[in-house]
């Protein structure tokens, strides 16, 4: 692939299509949006730094870990924010001068004070005679957010909006409007009617999902904690109907006996006409 330093039109880039389980082919959670010169994370799940740097290699220029400096996270489980440490301590190392600005909701001003608190010794060592320029990559600056509008600059708008995650009781989603193109990523969400609402005939659909073949054989206790946490085959099916994508992209999978190619099929099983693929790490769409 040809470096690419501009994106004219707005382009997902996959960082990490896995769930909590490590699995070593799907990094954590992490979703990239580039759009004209800039970078947007989606969630910061294991293994984002090396994903985006990997990124980088094949040609997104704008993901290489110093240009990482604006990320959404739609909510606190350690799957999506493990990540979090490393985007805050290694960028810097790598050439990042800028803050890294954090939107995310209630707690993640907590969670960023806790993680600089835990590495103070090793932040001391690395800032110990830095420039006040070099210094400004180490800054972080943490916003809790409410479902709006929460972003907005001359290239792209970032909305917020509240999914339905179990006990969670601030877990979002977040729709990108750029120039021509629109995406919305799910988080991690049981059914949920925000979505339908925030796709509406979107460019591209991102959702987690699981297997229905699998939920059959899941303990009863560990399928309510499902039903109420996540999104089966059969439920995306009802909601990306009614959402519309131009494209819609799997994400989050979690899978025990199924495979990616069941997750297809139930899809298309369940009646499901739109344009649907699996996501993997580092595809772009
Ligand atoms: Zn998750
Ligand atoms: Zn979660």
């Amino acid at each position: 692939m040809a470096p690419v330093a501009k994106v004219r039109v707005a382009k997902l880039v996959l960082l990490g299509t896995g769930g909590p389980l490590p699995d070593p082919r799907r990094s954590g959670p992490a979703v990239a949006v580039l759009a004209q010169n800039r970078s947007y994370l989606v969630d910061l799940g294991p293994g984002v730094v090396r994903r985006a740097m990997e990124a980088y290699q094949l040609g997104w220029l704008k993901l290489h870990p110093n240009q990482l400096t604006r990320v959404f996270v739609t909510h606190l489980h350690s799957d999506h924010t493990a990540g979090y440490a490393d985007l805050m301590l290694t960028p810097p190392a790598v050439g990042r001068v800028d803050p890294l600005q954090v939107y995310g909701p209630p707690g993640i001003v907590k969670m960023t004070d806790h993680l600089l608190l835990a590495y103070e010794e090793d932040l001391a060592t690395r800032r110990e005679g830095l420039t006040e320029d070099k210094l400004a990559g180490y800054r972080i600056e943490p916003r809790e957010i409410e479902p709006g509008v929460v972003y907005e600059d001359e290239i792209v708008r970032v909305s917020a909006f509240r999914v339905e995650h179990g006990e969670w009781k601030n877990t979002y989603g977040y729709r990108f409007d750029t120039d021509g193109r629109s995406i919305v990523i799910s988080g991690d969400t049981a059914p949920s009617d925000a979505v339908v609402e925030a796709c509406n005939g979107c460019d591209v659909l991102v959702h987690e999902v699981y297997c229905e073949a699998d939920f059959k054989h899941v303990p009863p206790l560990s399928r309510s904690y499902f039903s109420s946490h996540h999104t089966s085959t059969l439920e995306l099916v009802e909601i990306a109907t009614r959402a519309k994508p131009k494209l819609l992209v799997l994400y989050h999978l979690l899978l025990n006996r199924c495979t990616e190619e069941t997750v297809l099929r139930e899809m298309r099983r369940y009646s499901y006409v739109g344009e649907v693929v699996v996501g993997e790490d580092l595809a772009a769409s």
